[in-house]
């Protein structure tokens, strides 16, 4: 996510709030692990661990919210090695996959397709990977005229992740998701993309649909997905019926992420959480158990929930 305004950010989350804090009793919230596939640990966040959201602050969170495991990336890259390599992370139980962001700055948000400099800063960053572990990811990166999906550099970095077999996280729009996956090798048969909100401008359920279908690694990640619950009144939040039905077509292909693009996201994390606990508790148990964790967890070889 970026450039909402803050207002509106704030109206909306007091909207879950609401919701969350009215969740009518008969509905049976998922109790199990959660796998947090879009998280930010932007610089603003830690601030050279004086920031308002020190690891200790965030890995507190993540446990409040029953999270034990995370996609983690951050501009710049420091954010995810500082959680990735943090012995605080061990002892609380978090994993962390850690992706690579494409932005130094925000001034990277609008040049990166066709920026040769971030594809030297890809492949170095993936050459060292973090005291952890190697990077398993690309992104989240954004496109906000999908055509962009042809720069000479995102050419490149769609071919380079699908040879090193990098997961791809990308807040892009339908059209986009056709033209980045016929720049892989593979015409987007192997590649491992992460939908960021499943189309943030609403691509409509069938469209999805297609794209699941047309891509057989295709996930979808459903933060900030419009249309996706519907509220009959105060404290009846659900799934809405077209988007159950996708969910059940489909109950390998969706994740769920928390998106901390900002530090506001940060103090509501645990509210988001609970968001999601409520309508997992809608599906059928094996499903939300895949929504909720084991399509994650399959993702990046991380053990799945019994
Ligand atoms: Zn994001």
């Amino acid at each position: 996510m970026k450039n909402w305004p803050l207002a509106l950010v704030f109206i909306a989350q007091a909207a879950i709030n609401f919701v969350v804090t009215a969740a009518p009793a008969w509905a049976a919230n998922y109790t199990g692990p959660l796998f947090d596939a879009h998280l930010h640990y932007n610089q603003e966040a830690w601030n050279g661990q004086t920031g308002p959201h020190p690891v200790a602050d965030v890995l507190a969170r993540m446990q409040q919210g029953g999270v034990r495991a995370i996609v983690s990336n951050s501009r710049p890259n420091d954010g995810t090695k500082l959680l990735a390599e943090s012995a605080l992370t061990r002892q609380a139980g978090v994993s962390v996959v850690p992706f690579i962001r494409l932005y130094r700055n925000r001034a990277d948000y609008d040049s990166w397709f066709r920026d040769e400099t971030i594809f030297d800063m890809v492949q170095a960053e993936f050459a060292k990977g973090t005291a952890a572990g190697p990077f398993r990811g690309i992104g989240e990166f954004h496109l906000y005229d999908s055509a962009n999906a042809n720069g000479a550099v995102a050419k490149k970095l769609m071919a380079f992740a699908e040879e090193k077999n990098l997961a791809v996280l990308a807040h892009v729009d339908d059209t986009a998701i056709d033209l980045l996956m016929a720049n892989t090798p593979s015409q987007g048969q192997k590649a491992r993309l992460i939908w960021a909100h499943t189309g943030i401008g609403g691509a409509s359920v069938a469209r999805v649909d297609a794209l699941l279908a047309r891509y057989p690694l295709l996930m979808g990640e459903l933060s900030y997905r419009p249309g996706l619950t519907c509220s009959d009144g105060p404290g009846t939040e659900r799934l809405c019926p077209e988007w159950r039905a996708l969910l059940l077509k489909y109950p390998t292909r969706f994740l769920i992420g928390s998106d901390t693009w900002v530090n506001q996201r940060w103090l509501y994390y645990g509210d988001l959480m609970q968001g999601y606990r409520a309508w997992l508790g809608d599906l059928p148990a094996d499903v939300a158990r895949n929504i909720g964790w084991n399509n994650g967890a399959r993702l990046f070889g991380l053990p799945l929930a019994p």
